[in-house]
């Protein structure tokens, strides 16, 4: 798959005047709740109303989607507020059905796009649909598992695609309940900056106060759309209750998103944004001449050890150096989730380097 302007036309063809918002409940649980939602979200800045049929849920027990009856709920939202329609599909019924109803935008689930049957199974019964296809990054950070997703709905022709950003699993505790890893997506804007890529702030967060935050990170970064979830009653909400927001609470946010335009005519702006990413580019050439270095050493390291046959992680050492490098990071202004990270990415490398000369 190539870059090229085709892949948002249907975006661009929207002239919005706002990033592009999909919001609706995480599941549609009753014609109620999905009416009374859609009717609080009519006249916002809302474009698609979303609504989980189908529910991939961790453990078995949980509720797992009203299933096909919610598309006739869908149907009626068009009818009654004019709000186009979305939904999750994970198999070929799924894609079926929904054509079937006339739901206007499709989404493969973080937990299918890790699955390259799953994903052609999906994009087979879609072949040649014109409808709006988005896919979710999967729950492991593999940029390629998520690139061949879109490749493959790609190939089975279908214009109209996006991805979605929702963060990806971990097994370290972290504020979030699923970490956004920015780079990933920013990889992924280097490499198709016209695929339009939607953030997904409810599902990285998982905690409602935390939505406006990350959708203004995301805004910063020129994401094109916002998916989030938006419940009448959040709280009593059957799937994704901590996460939810009110259609009030929604219409806040959208209100309090600084949104800024990619670039800036005015050429000030522009040069100063330029000598400052000139800045940036320096030091991060200088960064990698660092680590090289620092990667150098560490191979001398590894000789010695294999001279004297000594183990290769020592974690006393360790342990010292991380505590120092969060000090020190601390009076930088660092975090202590970045530099533990950072460091932890760097020990790695270094480990793998002296593997690498013990076991030659
Ligand atoms: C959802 O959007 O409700 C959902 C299940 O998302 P994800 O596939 O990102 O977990
Ligand atoms: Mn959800």
């Amino acid at each position: 798959m190539e870059n090229s302007k085709a892949l948002r036309t249907w975006l661009d063809d929207m002239n919005l005047p706002h990033p592009l918002v999909i919001a609706g409940p995480c599941s549609a649980e009753t014609e109620d709740q999905v009416l009374q939602i859609a009717h609080e979200l009519k006249d916002t800045d809302v474009n698609y109303y979303r609504a989980g049929i189908w529910k991939p849920r961790t453990r078995p027990g949980n509720f797992e989607g009203v299933g096909a009856i919610g598309l006739k709920w869908l149907q009626k939202v068009k009818e009654e507020t004019g709000l186009k329609t979305a939904i999750e599909v994970a198999n070929k019924t799924h894609v079926d059905l929904a054509l079937e109803h006339d739901i206007d935008m499709l989404w493969i689930g973080a937990r299918s796009t890790v699955s390259p049957f799953i994903v052609q199974d999906i994009a087979d019964a879609l072949k040649g649909t014109d409808k709006i296809v988005l896919v979710k990054n999967p729950v492991n950070p593999d940029l390629s598992l998520w690139l061949g997703a879109v490749e493959r709905l790609h190939s089975a022709n279908i214009k109209k695609l996006g991805v979605i950003h929702r963060g990806f699993s971990t097994y370290e505790k972290t504020k979030y309940r699923n970490i956004p890893e920015w780079q990933l997506a920013i990889e992924l804007q280097t490499r198709f900056p016209d695929l339009p890529l939607i953030n997904d702030p409810s599902h990285i967060t998982g905690k409602r106060d935390m939505i406006l935050d990350v959708s203004q990170t995301a805004l910063d970064l020129n994401f094109d759309g916002l998916m989030i979830e938006t419940h009448c009653d959040p709280d009593n909400a059957w799937s994704d209750a901590a996460q939810q927001v009110t259609p009030k609470r929604l219409v806040q946010i959208m209100e309090d998103l600084r949104i800024r335009k990619e670039t800036d005519t005015e050429a000030e702006f522009k040069s100063q944004l330029s000598n400052l990413r000139a800045q940036i580019d320096i030091i991060d050439n200088q960064l990698i001449e660092t680590l090289g270095k620092r990667m150098k050493i560490s191979d001398s390291i590894g000789e010695i050890k294999k001279q004297r046959n000594v183990a290769v992680l020592q974690t006393n050492r360790w342990n010292s150096i991380l505590g120092k490098m969060i000090l020190e990071g601390e009076s930088r202004g660092l975090s202590e989730e970045f530099v533990l990270r950072m460091f932890k990415a760097i020990h790695q490398e270094s480990i793998n380097h002296q593997e690498k000369i013990i076991n030659s």
